[in-house]
């Protein structure tokens, strides 16, 4: 449909073949049952896309974001849902960036073979919200272990992950010089962890997204297991979301590209009063504005993956990607089922599923007024709004 499809064709060529053994219905059963793409995941995995940014020394491929972003988009695109898997691509990078060579040799080898699963993060915090520097979970230091206290909520794909990353405060906000010092990032093991000081509570939600609430009380975390150096584990979270917007906004894109693809084909062929409804231009123009769109957030994210590969700043794109792309894969999707009528509405035109998923990228991992004040402040140079 678009030009720029042709970026990385290799790559979407190998995705989408994956992909053609876990077409939408697949997708559409496990949403039901409210289940986990194990068997998806797993093929994922073994082709080595999960691996991507794995530097080719650990066992991985060693590409940048942008080709990361591209098997992302493909999975979306051709019906799935990357979000049951994206949280490896990201929360990779942290341990990339900031782990230790030991940790590096301990764990990314593992994950490049699929024998450990890094999917989890948990930032958010019931009483904090957005504010993420008023967090409380607290990590005391007991000679060669930190044994942490608090609760997280909306912490995702925890059941199904081996690894996940955990911040929290090292020194009391009231001790710190600045609000953004005194946090600190651990690698916690749930193999270990759950049962062992880590409650573990589903949260029902409106997408089939695995997501829980975390009660942490006197979790044992050995000290080797701190990424990077102690007070600095909120500015290692902050490096890892520029790759965290990308990979989203690129999920968002394949979502837009799936819905206009649906929408123009049935608009095409539903005739009704004696021509097809795609004839008439209350019914075209939505759907050409949706995909306009769509190709402006396109290149907005591939900007920004291309910033980020290069080492350049690229907050305000990676965050003007996301929002971009979230709107427009959400005209899409809300052409897409306008002008279904009815049948938008039944399941088995996944049309509804894929409604319900990207919803979500207008609200995490970041608020759309979040990035409306990122780049009133850090771009426009406004006065910060709090
Ligand atoms: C399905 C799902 C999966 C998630 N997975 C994870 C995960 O794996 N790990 C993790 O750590 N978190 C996760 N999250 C949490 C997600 O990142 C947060 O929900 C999101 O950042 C918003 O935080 P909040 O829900 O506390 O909203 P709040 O911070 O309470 O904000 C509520 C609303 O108020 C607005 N608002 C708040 N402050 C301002 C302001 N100053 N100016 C203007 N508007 C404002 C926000 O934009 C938002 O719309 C997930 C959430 C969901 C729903």
């Amino acid at each position: 449909m678009a030009a720029l499809d042709e970026r990385y064709a290799d790559i979407r060529e190998g995705v989408r073949d994956l992909c053609t053994q876990f077409p939408a219905p697949y997708f559409r059963e496990v949403d039901e049952r409210r289940g986990y793409p194990e068997d998806f995941v797993t093929a994922l995995t073994r082709a080595g896309w999960l691996a991507a940014l794995i530097p080719q020394e650990y066992g991985g491929s060693g590409l940048g974001l942008s080709e990361a972003s591209v098997v992302m988009e493909e999975i979306n695109r051709c019906g799935g849902n990357a979000g049951a898997c994206h949280g490896q691509m990201y929360n990779m990078g942290t341990l990339i960036r900031h782990g230790s060579e030991e940790q590096k040799r301990r764990y990314l080898p593992k994950i490049a073979k699929g024998e450990l699963r890094l999917q989890s993060m948990a930032v958010t915090e019931p009483t904090a919200g957005t504010d993420t520097t008023s967090i409380r979970t607290f990590a005391a230091k007991k000679g060669e272990r930190y044994v942490v206290n608090g609760q997280k909520v909306w912490i995702s794909r925890v059941q199904h992950s081996d690894l996940m990353i955990l911040l929290a405060r090292t020194t009391p906000l009231a001790e710190s010089a600045k609000k953004s010092d005194g946090m600190s990032i651990f690698l916690v093991d749930l193999r270990e962890a759950i049962g062992k000081g880590l409650e573990v509570r589903p949260i029902a939600n409106m997408v089939n997204h695995e997501t829980n609430e975390l009660f942490i009380e006197n979790l044992e975390i050995p000290v080797e297991n701190r990424i990077g150096e102690e007070g600095r584990g909120f500015r290692y979270i902050l490096d890892g979301l520029n790759a965290e917007r990308a990979i989203i906004a690129a999920e968002c894109v394949g979502d837009g590209y799936w819905f206009i693809e649906k929408v123009a084909k049935y608009a095409g062929e539903r005739v009704v009063f004696g021509r097809p409804i795609g004839q008439n231009q209350g019914v075209q123009f939505p759907i050409a504005e949706a995909y306009i769109e769509l190709e402006a957030a396109n290149l907005m994210r591939f900007r920004a993956c291309e910033l980020f590969d290069a080492g350049r700043p690229c907050g305000a794109e990676a965050n003007m990607a996301k929002h971009l792309a979230a709107k427009a894969s959400w005209q899409a999707a809300e052409a897409c089922l306008q002008f279904h009528g009815g049948y938008g509405f039944a399941a088995e035109y996944d049309i509804e599923r894929k409604f319900r998923e990207t919803r979500l990228y207008q609200v995490a991992p970041i608020s759309t007024n979040l990035i409306l004040a990122y780049v009133a402040e850090h771009v426009l140079g406004l006065p910060r709004s709090f």
